[in-house]
């Protein structure tokens, strides 16, 4: 019997920062170790969907596979037999059921989309039929595969809920054609995701870290000299308390720091605070975070730099073709439903 699919999307857009890594990218390879030998876990990159908004398309083949290469160099098994590597745009079953799903999906329910609502307002000059329309491809990306689960964070429980109810709505006008995946309080249980996990701008620590912002001094990007990271963190905004608290209200800097060298260090909060917490040389204690962070990025890059296009290509083949069968089975199934293929006797 199969295994039951779990489902990820690897978003390849600008450079990103250490906050995506503790925030995302270790999540990720941290449920590839817990779920794969139980569970098929489908890791995709959903290049179709970044150009929902404008982005500069020289540089999009090349940040796909570039992003795909922090993954691995932070942890991702590209041997593991139960995790498949896929470009979304080297299936084409991808487009092709979501024509067909967008003919079972209404444009008033399509208009509730909370998301699309906020994007349109921000890109107002240039709002895009296919940005209106994401959540219909989304519901493709999940239905071809069969998937169970989808761990997404609260931003896109709105898209999985449409994903379940067009599903529904085929089945129910053509019999079981498609798996429905779990609603989401069932994937939030399914996977105990660090939700609380922000961290900070170092310039602002009242705002989290963004890699769109354009204060170069407020985030590390995964790609920063270590040299520089390091004075980016000895600069970093704190309070003038004078005395180390883990406390996000009085002193979010601080607190963040704190945060990071935990995540860092392999050592527990508890443990990081009970070295630093009640001490009142800052300057100490950031050079202890900044070596961290130095040390991080010179270990993290010089993976980076191990990881060559060959091996990834060859991962990424191997895997499209085999996602591309099963795909293809799944676009049979519906084409065969709506009547677009005869039915097998
Ligand atoms: P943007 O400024 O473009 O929104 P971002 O840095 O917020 O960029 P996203 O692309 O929105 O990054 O999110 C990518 C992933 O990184 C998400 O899983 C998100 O939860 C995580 N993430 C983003 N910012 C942080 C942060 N400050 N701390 C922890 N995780 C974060
Ligand atoms: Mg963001």
């Amino acid at each position: 019997m199969s295994k039951p699919v779990i489902l990820t999307g690897i978003r390849s857009n600008e450079e990103p920062t250490l906050a995506n890594y503790l925030g995302a990218f270790l999540p990720m390879v941290n449920m590839q170790r817990e779920f794969a030998g139980d569970y098929q876990i489908n890791m995709f990159v959903p290049d179709l969907h970044s150009f929902t908004t404008p982005i500069d398309h020289s540089a999009l083949y090349r940040n796909t596979l570039n992003n795909l290469k922090y993954f691995i160099a932070a942890g991702l098994d590209l041997n593991n037999p139960d995790t498949y590597i896929y470009r979304q745009s080297y299936i084409p079953a991808h487009s092709e059921l979501t024509w067909i799903l967008d003919c079972f999906t209404y444009v008033g329910e399509m208009s509730r989309m909370t998301q699309f609502k906020e994007k349109s307002a921000e890109h107002s000059e240039s709002v895009t039929v296919g940005l209106f329309n994401y959540p219909v491809l989304m519901a493709a990306d999940i239905l071809l595969y069969d998937t169970e689960y989808v761990p997404v964070g609260e931003d896109q429980f709105q898209h999985l809920e449409i994903t379940r109810d067009i599903a529904e709505r085929f089945n129910n006008k053509f019999g079981e054609v498609f798996t429905i995946p779990e609603n989401t309080k069932a994937q939030m249980s399914f996977i105990h995701r660090d939700k609380g996990l922000r961290i900070r701008s170092l310039t602002d620590p009242t705002k989290k870290m963004s890699k769109s912002s354009s204060d170069e001094k407020s985030k590390i990007l995964l790609t920063d000299d270590p040299e520089g990271a390091r004075k980016k963190i000895m600069s970093a905004t704190t309070d003038s308390i004078g005395v180390i608290n883990f406390d996000w209200e009085t002193q979010p800097g601080i607190t963040s720091l704190l945060q990071i060298l935990s995540y860092l260090s392999g050592r527990t909060q508890d443990e990081v605070n009970a070295e630093w917490v009640g001490k009142d040389r800052y300057g100490e204690f950031k050079t202890a975070v900044a070596d961290a962070v130095a040390n991080f990025l010179s270990d993290f890059q010089a993976k980076l730099a191990e990881i060559s296009d060959e091996v990834l290509l060859a991962k990424l083949e191997v895997s499209e073709r085999a996602m591309s069968e099963v795909a293809n089975a799944t676009l049979h199934r519906a084409q065969v439903a709506v009547g677009l293929r005869p039915k097998e006797a």
